[in-house]
């Protein structure tokens, strides 16, 4: 006992969750925060944080809204 009872208070400094793609172990460090992508170091998958206590990743598909995108870009 004693006065420094905050030393086990952040206990959210390494995470670990599953990649939704791969199902392989993802370990997270850090603060997490939710929107927050990452890579999968398994398969590489983009992994967007959508929850954070628990920590859960869901796939980040970043291209889905503009196909003429793609088409603007074979132009150059
Ligand atoms: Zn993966």
């Amino acid at each position: 006992m004693g006065a420094s009872f905050d030393s086990r208070a952040e206990s959210s400094s390494t995470h670990a969750t599953v990649c939704s793609q791969c199902t392989a172990i993802v370990r997270l460090s850090g603060r997490l925060m939710i929107g927050e992508v990452l890579d999968c170091s398994a398969c590489g998958a983009p992994l967007e944080v959508a929850r954070v206590d628990p920590p859960r990743l869901v796939p980040f598909a970043r291209i889905e809204e503009e196909p003429e995108d793609f088409a603007g870009f074979e132009l150059l």
